[in-house]
């Protein structure tokens, strides 16, 4: 996927502030935070979202999470809250159709806001 930002921050063609990289996932803080933690976690296959995950991506799934709550203990937010969000398609907020996961914390996370 040649015209796919993530895919192309996975392979090092386009800069990204980089907080963690194994061989299937690559996470890096998002361009426009909505938290003073807001990192993005992605895997290095292309995906257009949660919906094209299947049982066979179950190993997958599981790295993520971790690295999700590694990020969180590294950026010292696991303890006091962390938002883990994924939007499918345009209307629920998807502009970028490569699967990631938005870590979030560093400030009150109430849902419903307010
Ligand atoms: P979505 O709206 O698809 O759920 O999330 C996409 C996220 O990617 C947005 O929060 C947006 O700020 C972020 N984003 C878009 N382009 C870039 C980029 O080039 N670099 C980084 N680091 N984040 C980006
Ligand atoms: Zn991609």
């Amino acid at each position: 996927m040649e015209d796919c930002i993530f895919c192309r921050i996975a392979k090092g063609e386009m800069d990204a502030d980089i907080v963690y990289s194994d061989d299937r996932v690559v996470a890096f803080r998002d361009i426009n935070p909505q938290a003073p933690v807001h990192v993005l976690v992605v895997p290095r296959e292309h995906l257009r979202s949660a919906f094209d995950l299947g049982e066979e991506d179950g190993e997958l799934l599981a790295r993520i999470f971790k690295v999700i709550r590694r990020i969180s203990e590294d950026e010292g937010i696991a303890g006091t809250g962390v938002r883990i969000l994924t939007n499918v398609e345009r209307g629920a907020g998807q502009s970028v159709f490569h699967l990631h996961f938005h870590v979030l914390g560093g400030r009150p996370m109430l849902w419903p806001p307010g």
